[in-house]
């Protein structure tokens, strides 16, 4: 029986009202990825402007962090990720740029009220180093557990030890996959893919211009990929006794600008973010000159990595 128009009006409008009073933003926050740059810096050493490599993808409320550098629980507070809210830790490499806090990342997470599991993933020696951050540390976990009342520490983490790439996890929110990227010596070094429902994310860990990141970013929507402006590095490295080999080290196992434009076009990803920046802060290179690198190869978005930049 065909509807009058009042009718099948009163039914859109209905229905209309029913999407938008049961899903509204809420079902568009839960599929919506976030991808935060939590520090910007290549290299170790503490620095004024940005912090050290680590990133977060939060998928409906729930956190995964990608590298752990010096300050990443309080580049998480500051990007207003609850510290209780994350459940991933990945290791892209055993450089203290990239691990130094992750023990301290756990540990001040469950200080911030996590209770629940965390599973961490990554290369060797990532059993050892939980193990013995967890004996370092054993004063004030049992100090805590018995004067405020908290749940033991150890018992959340789980750790996966990771030897070789293809997929490491599939939750309902993302599925994850690794691949060997080339940071010679340090093997094995991981680059990971988050596949979300909305979109793709790469991050390259370090590496020089790789095949496997190639492959493991086919399409993606962003590719965070590790970069150097070499015309910069006899700066940075003036002054410091092993410049030389500081310099022969950063220049071999480290990306150009230019190639992660190379790997972003060769790869068909939509935006190239570039991190990891080394050097981190000469006032002398200039984001435009950091675009400028990229887009000599590559022809889609390119944009300069800033610390606590959403994306
Ligand atoms: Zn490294």
């Amino acid at each position: 029986m065909p509807m009058s128009n009042s009718r099948r009006q009163f039914l859109c409008g209905t229905a209309a009202l029913t999407v938008s009073a049961l899903s509204p933003a809420l079902a568009d926050a839960q599929k919506t990825s976030r991808l935060i740059l939590l520090g910007t810096a290549g290299g170790p050493r503490p620095r004024k402007t940005r912090s050290a490599p680590a990133q977060v993808i939060v998928v409906n409320g729930t956190a995964y962090v990608v590298d752990c550098g010096d300050g990443v629980a309080r580049q998480l507070v500051l990007a207003g990720i609850p510290l209780a809210s994350v459940r991933h830790v990945f290791l892209t490499h055993q450089h203290s740029d990239h691990n130094a806090d992750y023990g301290n990342l756990l540990l001040l997470a469950w200080t911030a009220g996590l209770r629940t599991r965390v599973d961490a993933w990554g290369p060797p020696p990532l059993e050892q180093m939980t193990r013995h951050f967890m004996e370092m540390n054993s004063y004030d976990i049992a100090t805590r557990i018995k004067d405020e009342g908290r749940i033991p520490l150890q018992p959340l983490v789980h750790v996966h030890e990771l030897r070789k790439g293809g997929v490491v996890l599939q939750d309902e929110n993302v599925r994850v996959r690794a691949t060997l990227v080339d940071h010679p010596p340090v093997v094995p070094a991981f680059g990971y893919r988050f596949d979300a429902e909305d979109r793709s994310i790469v991050i390259s860990g370090d590496t020089r211009p790789s095949d496997n990141l190639i492959e493991l970013a086919q399409g993606a929507d962003i590719l965070v990929h590790d970069a150097l402006y070499a015309p910069a590095i006899d700066r940075l490295v003036a002054g410091v006794p092993n410049a030389p080999d500081l310099k022969r080290s950063i220049l071999s196992h480290h990306t150009t600008a230019e190639d992660a434009g190379r790997v972003a076009h060769a790869a068909g990803v939509k935006t190239l973010v570039l991190s990891h920046l080394i050097p981190p802060e000469d006032p002398e290179v200039t984001d435009q000159m950091w675009i400028d690198a990229a887009s000599a190869n590559f022809h889609g978005r390119v944009v300069v990595g800033k610390d606590l930049l959403e994306l």
